[in-house]
């Protein structure tokens, strides 16, 4: 058996894994990937790349290659209440297409759709662009053993069966719900493992925006007497659309005749289509106790499974990358504190906690709407029951619809490796996102006045903002900084507007663009505070 030797062994190649080999090789981190298939997407699951991805997609350089990813973007995106296709709209929220919609304030990016069959490529191309990565398709994870200074993995080739070992100093598993790391780690799950038993379809019908007349919309949602039972969406603006039957706590296996009935059912008419594939799934809600087990760390699904509404597992799964991904590089270059790695639970296990209870929030709605005999009925009482159910599930429906807070503020309260300023935090809100600078939140954005935004600034290493002084004034931090050789920029900024954003005359940001810490002075034990940041001190009083 043969014996390889990486630094980072990173299991899985879905868009999580993929997106932390790519931000490892972009800080230089050698990392081997194993996916055990050979890339391709059965069926696309992701199409939402929400706002702080789009973020970390323009730290990479990838915006022009999700924009241009062939979901047409001026596919209106409108969510549609119905009692079929051809029956009766109960209510709608509109939205332009992708390309039509500026980004929101608070943000450079705006939101995205790309599915992912088209995302997946974009970040496979990133990682594998970057010297140090080593991408291994039908690659499999059979066992490993995480030992004390080394983890030492077997894997088996599906060209040749052949088996290797490969040692690594960490392993991270990105390998999805049912993750072999995790359980070999021996990591819980909590929550419920079963929420609904799904079943989605893909089917191909070229003409079905001419076999009604509700025009074009990116998700139906259909409420049949017996309440809300499945939903269509345009998955990619084109001849293709992917059907869900909600299904619901009891599994139920369906023929392929039960399932073209309920398309049927859903368009409301005969019509032929093509059913390319079906994939019976498990929706849950579910979080790791910890993200971390000694030189194994799990990431994306594997550390957390969620319902898809609302669109955050691959958003998460990316925040998690990006967070442990600077974590592992300060390690492996030597300036990383012992704590900073033990950092990363402390830090993304919270999110996973509030993106998943979001996300079952965001189910219940949908579901709530109850039984309504009549509501399909062309009497009066059905259209007073459309009226009723039209304009309560559309107001109710908003709050998944807009969910800014969810992406934009999250943050790392009571962070080990952030120094709090004692300030209140502002609320945590699906729907809204307050811009702050608070130690622990995503530095803000601004636009500069040469047309960067401030987030253009940060990323490589740490950024300490200064607000009208000169880097001298910075002086103490910089150098203790460097004394710990913790790669450190001084960036200035006058712009009044920017000034009043951040707050106080220095802010000290990280490489995920995370606020570490903000003061109007250069703090008393400028060693102290760069130990904390860096994991290697706990927080004492300070000036
Ligand atoms: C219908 C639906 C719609 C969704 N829509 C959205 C959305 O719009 N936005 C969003 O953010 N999220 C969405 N999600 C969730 C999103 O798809 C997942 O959160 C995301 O795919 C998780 O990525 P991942 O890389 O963690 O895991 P996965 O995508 O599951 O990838 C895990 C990979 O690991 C590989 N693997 C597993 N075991 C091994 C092994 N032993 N050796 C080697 N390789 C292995 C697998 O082959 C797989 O490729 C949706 C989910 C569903 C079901």
């Amino acid at each position: 058996m043969q014996e390889n030797i990486v630094p980072v062994l990173i299991v899985g190649g879905g868009p999580v894994g993929l997106a932390l080999a790519g931000d490892l090789g972009w800080r230089g981190i050698r990392c081997l990937l194993i996916e055990q298939t050979d890339g391709s997407i059965y069926q696309p699951r992701m199409d939402l790349v929400g706002v702080r991805t789009m973020e970390f997609c323009r730290r990479w350089g990838l915006v022009a290659t999700v924009e241009s990813s062939p979901y047409p973007r001026d596919y209106a995106q409108d969510n549609i209440y119905l009692t079929s296709l051809t029956g009766y709209e109960l209510g709608r929220e509109r939205f332009p297409g992708i390309g039509q919609a500026p980004p929101p304030p608070q943000s450079p990016q705006r939101r995205e759709r790309c599915p992912q069959n088209m995302f997946d490529p974009i970040l496979g191309g990133f990682a594998a662009a970057q010297n140090s990565v080593t991408l291994r398709y039908r690659t499999r994870l059979v066992s490993f053993a995480p030992n004390a200074d080394a983890v030492v993995a077997e894997v088996e080739s599906a060209e040749t069966g052949a088996r290797e070992r490969i040692s690594a100093r960490y392993i991270v598993g990105c390998d999805g719900a049912r993750s072999l790391v995790r359980e070999t780690l021996g990591i819980r799950m909590r929550g419920n493992p079963v929420l609904t038993y799904t079943t989605n379809v893909i089917f191909r019908c070229p003409q079905l925006l001419s076999l009604h007349d509700k025009g074009k919309a990116y998700r139906h949602i259909f409420i049949g007497p017996e309440g809300t039972w499945s939903t269509i969406v345009a998955i990619n603006g084109g001849d293709q659309w992917r059907f869900s039957i909600i299904g619901g706590a009891a599994q139920h296996e369906y023929t392929t005749e039960e399932i073209k009935a309920a398309i049927r059912r859903a368009v409301g008419c005969d019509f032929d289509f093509e059913i390319l594939s079906v994939l019976p799934w498990v929706r849950r809600e579910l979080v790791a106790d910890t993200y971390r087990f000694g030189r194994g760390f799990i990431a994306g699904d594997a550390a957390h499974a969620m319902s898809p509404t609302g669109g955050f597992g691959m958003n998460t799964g990316i925040g998690d990358a990006v967070d442990l991904s600077w974590k592992l590089a300060a390690t492996l270059e030597g300036w990383g504190g012992d704590g900073l790695l033990d950092s990363y639970t402390a830090e993304r296990q919270p999110v996973g906690a509030r993106n998943v209870a979001e996300a079952s929030g965001n189910l219940r709605r949908m579901l709530s709407v109850g039984a309504h005999p009549d509501i399909a009925d062309d009497t009066p009482a059905g259209a007073a029951t459309r009226a009723k159910v039209g304009r309560e599930f559309s107001e109710m429906m908003r709050h998944e619809w807009f969910t800014l807070g969810i992406h934009l503020g999250y943050r790392y309260e009571g962070s080990p490796i952030c120094w709090p300023d004692g300030t209140e935090p502002p609320a945590d809100e699906a729907r809204t996102y307050l811009s702050t600078a608070r130690p622990g939140h995503r530095a803000p954005h601004a636009w500069l006045a040469d047309g960067r935004s401030t987030l253009d600034l940060f990323g490589r290493g740490f950024v300490l903002l200064g607000f009208g002084v000169t880097p001298a004034g910075a002086a103490p931090l910089l150098e203790a900084a460097r004394d710990r050789r913790v790669p450190i920029e001084f960036a200035g900024i006058d712009e009044p507007h920017i000034v009043a954003l951040y707050q106080r005359t220095f802010v000290l940001v990280r490489p995920d663009g995370h606020v570490a810490w903000r003061g109007d002075r250069m703090p008393d034990d400028p060693l102290h505070l760069i130990d904390v940041v860096r994991g290697a001190a706990i927080a004492c009083k300070m000036g």
